[in-house]
């Protein structure tokens, strides 16, 4: 049998980025209000949590893919103590300006890759993210796609 996932953008939607265009330190890193709650919930309903990134911060020189990692070993840590176990954290370190890839949303290489990884099944699972791109690459791949206001984890449907 498929799997069911919940993809997630990251900034915006799993952590508040008011005030910063690009988060790679850890103290700049704050979950979102009812994160927890929610991703608790879809887990508990059977779907695989994954988060799709943009990082084009790392093409700009701005930071390393080494600080990107810090950053998801310190969600992780915040989640597993949560009881939260995410997937995978997939993230495009291109940036337009700079290297031409079909990785960064809204292109859906990342979710092409996770979904045949997993097993997924697209016609049950969702994007969730509060920019256009996440919506544009969400559909590409033929999910259900929803959009939040920045920085509000607001979800009702699933
Ligand atoms: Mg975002
Ligand atoms: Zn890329």
């Amino acid at each position: 049998m498929k799997n069911k996932a919940i993809f997630l953008d990251r900034d915006g939607v799993i952590n508040n980025d008011v005030g910063h265009y690009y988060i790679y330190k850890k103290d700049d890193f704050k979950l979102n209000e009812n994160v927890i709650l929610n991703l608790k919930k879809f887990q508990k309903n059977g779907f695989l949590l994954i988060i799709i990134s943009n990082q084009g911060g790392i093409s700009k020189g701005i930071y390393e893919k080494k600080d990107v990692e810090k950053v998801h070993n310190f969600l992780k840590k915040i989640f597993e103590k949560n009881g939260i176990f995410l997937k995978e954290i997939y993230y495009c370190p291109h940036h337009n300006d700079f290297e031409n890839c079909i990785c960064r949303k809204p292109d859906s290489l990342l979710l092409e890759k996770a979904i045949s990884r997993f097993n997924i099944d697209v016609s049950k699972s969702y994007f969730v993210g509060d920019s256009e791109r996440d919506i544009i690459a969400g559909k590409k791949v033929g999910m259900k796609t929803i959009k939040i206001e920045k920085n509000k984890f607001k979800i009702s449907i699933i």
